[in-house]
C-alpha cells in the first residue's frame, strides 16, 4: 500500500467530532501518513498547534487568516502570527487568499490581510497556502506587484490553464481536491491533466469539498469529507492522468515533502 500525503485539511474543525486521534488512526490505516492542518482564523491557531505537537509524525501546522474571516482580524494579529511561526519552525502560512464568491468581507477588506501574510511568508521563507476563488483579476494584480515566497500552494486550484502556467513561472504548486472528481468539474480536471506532475499535490480539505459518493471510502453524514478519503481521491486523479496510483502517490508525496518538509 503506498503512502499518501494530504496537502490541506482542517482536522481540528469541530464538525469532524473532536476525536483527532481516531481520525488520524483511520488516516494511517488508509495509508495517509502526512497532513498539513490549516487554521482559518486566530481563534483556532492554538487548536492547530496542539494537534501538531500531539502528532508530530503526521501533522504539520499552518497558521493564517482565511479571507472569509478577514473582517474579524484583531489589531496586532500580524505580530502574533509572526510569533506563532517563530515558535513553530515547521509551520507554514495559511490558509489565506482572496475570495470573490463570498459577498462579505469585500475583496478590498480581504486584500491587506492577504498581503500581510504573503509578505510574512516571503520574508520568513515559509511555505504559503493560498485560497483563490472567483478573484483571479485581483489575485493576478498581486502577482504583478508582489514578491512571492519560493514555495507556495494554490489549494483546490480551480483557475484556468493560462493562469496555472503564469503561476508555474513563479514557482507555484497546485493541490487537487476530490471535489474535482464531480462530472460538473470536468474542466478543472482537464487543467490538472496539463500540469507538470512535479507541481501537483493532493488534498481533502476535510471536512469540506467531499468527492462524489462513489469515491468516498469513509462516508460521513451531511456530505462531510473524511480525511481518510485521500487515497480514493488520488486513485481518481491517477485514472484521469493515465498513470498508476502508486506512481501518483510517490510523486505527490515527494512534492509534499519539497513544499512542507
Ligand atoms: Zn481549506
Amino acid at each position: 500500500m503506498p503512502d499518501w500525503c494530504d496537502a490541506h485539511n482542517h482536522l481540528h474543525d469541530p464538525r469532524l467530532g473532536g476525536d483527532a486521534a481516531g481520525l488520524i488512526a483511520a488516516m494511517k490505516s488508509a495509508g495517509v501518513t502526512r497532513v498539513v492542518v490549516n487554521a482559518t482564523r486566530e481563534d483556532d491557531w492554538s487548536a492547530v498547534a496542539r494537534l501538531a505537537s500531539a502528532h508530530p509524525d503526521v501533522v504539520r501546522p499552518a497558521f493564517g487568516i482565511h479571507p472569509w474571516h478577514a473582517g474579524s482580524a484583531r489589531p496586532g494579529w500580524e505580530q502574533r502570527l509572526a510569533a506563532m511561526l517563530e515558535a513553530h519552525p515547521h509551520a507554514s502560512v495559511g490558509e489565506c487568499g482572496l475570495d470573490g464568491w463570498i459577498g462579505s468581507p469585500s475583496i478590498e477588506m480581504q486584500l491587506p490581510v492577504f498581503l500581510a501574510q504573503l509578505r510574512l511568508a516571503a520574508e520568513s521563507r515559509r511555505p504559503l497556502t493560498i485560497h483563490c476563488l472567483k478573484a483571479w483579476g485581483s489575485f493576478l494584480s498581486v502577482v504583478e506587484s508582489e514578491r512571492f515566497p519560493e514555495r507556495f500552494l494554490m489549494h483546490a486550484f480551480g483557475g484556468s490553464l493560462e493562469v496555472a502556467r503564469r503561476l508555474i513561472g513563479i514557482g507555484a504548486s497546485f493541490s487537487f481536491s476530490g471535489h474535482f472528481l464531480h462530472p460538473r468539474k470536468a474542466a478543472t480536471l482537464e487543467v490538472f491533466r496539463h500540469l507538470p506532475i512535479h507541481a501537483i499535490l493532493l488534498e481533502t480539505d476535510a471536512p469540506d469539498m467531499a468527492p462524489p459518493c462513489d469515491w468516498r471510502t469513509h462516508p460521513l453524514p451531511d456530505s462531510m469529507n473524511h480525511p481518510a478519503n485521500l487515497p480514493a481521491i488520488g486513485r481518481g486523479l491517477a485514472m484521469a492522468l493515465g498513470i498508476g496510483e502508486e506512481a501518483l502517490a510517490t510523486a505527490t508525496c515527494a512534492n509534499w515533502h519539497r513544499m512542507f518538509g
